[in-house]
C-alpha cells in the first residue's frame, strides 16, 4: 500500500514535469503560414542576441526591426517597387506580403491591404508619440515591421504601412505568386 502511494506520487511528479516541458516547448514554437507548403505549421521562434542581429543586418535594418524605428517617408527602396513576388522579413525570411496586395497609399511607405496570412504577423497596441496605433511584428522573429491602420482600400479596408528596411523582396515564378 505504501509502495503504491510512492509510485503514485512519482507518477504525478513525472506528469507535472512533462506538462512543464511541453509548455516550455510551446513558448519556443509559433504557428506560421509557409507559402512554400501552403500550410500552417509549428516552427521554432527565431531568437538572436542583439550582437548577432547587428552583425546580420545593416544599421538601418537593425534600427527599424530590432529597435522599433521608422524610416523616412519616401526614402525606402521598396516604396515604389513594382516587381511580382513576395516580400519577406529581412531578419528571418518569413514570407509576409505579396506584391499583388501592395497598393499606392501616397504615404511614402510600402503599403499592403493584407498579409500573406494573418498568422505571420503579431499585433501589439502602440501608445508611443501620443497616438494609439497597432504595431505589426514578424511572428517568428519579433521584428518590428510597421503599423496597420483601418483606412485601407477594399476588400479588407486595412492598410499595412511597412518599412522598406524590414522587408526583402523575392521575385517569384508565376506559379508561386498565386
Ligand atoms: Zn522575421
Amino acid at each position: 500500500m505504501k509502495a503504491m502511494s510512492v509510485a503514485a506520487v512519482l507518477a504525478s511528479i513525472l506528469a507535472a514535469a512533462r506538462v512543464e516541458a511541453a509548455m516550455t516547448n510551446a513558448a519556443e514554437e509559433v504557428e506560421v503560414y509557409l507559402v512554400e507548403s501552403n500550410a500552417i505549421v509549428r516552427a521554432p521562434r527565431i531568437v538572436h542576441t542583439d550582437e548577432e542581429w547587428r552583425r546580420q543586418l545593416t544599421p538601418e535594418q537593425y534600427r527599424v526591426t530590432r529597435q522599433g524605428g521608422t524610416e523616412c517617408a519616401f526614402a525606402g527602396e521598396l516604396y515604389r517597387h513594382k516587381g511580382r513576388g513576395l516580400y519577406r522579413c529581412v531578419c528571418c525570411g518569413l514570407a509576409l506580403f505579396r506584391s499583388v496586395d501592395k497598393f499606392e497609399s501616397g504615404t511614402g511607405w510600402p503599403s499592403f491591404f493584407q498579409p500573406v496570412h494573418r498568422a505571420n504577423l503579431r499585433e501589439l497596441m502602440d501608445r508611443s508619440h501620443g497616438m494609439v496605433r497597432t504595431e505589426v511584428r514578424c511572428v517568428r522573429c519579433d521584428a518590428h515591421l510597421g503599423h496597420v491602420f483601418p483606412d485601407g482600400p477594399r476588400p479588407t479596408g486595412l492598410r499595412y504601412c511597412i518599412n522598406s528596411a524590414a522587408l526583402k523582396f523575392e521575385e517569384s515564378s508565376p506559379a508561386a505568386s498565386k
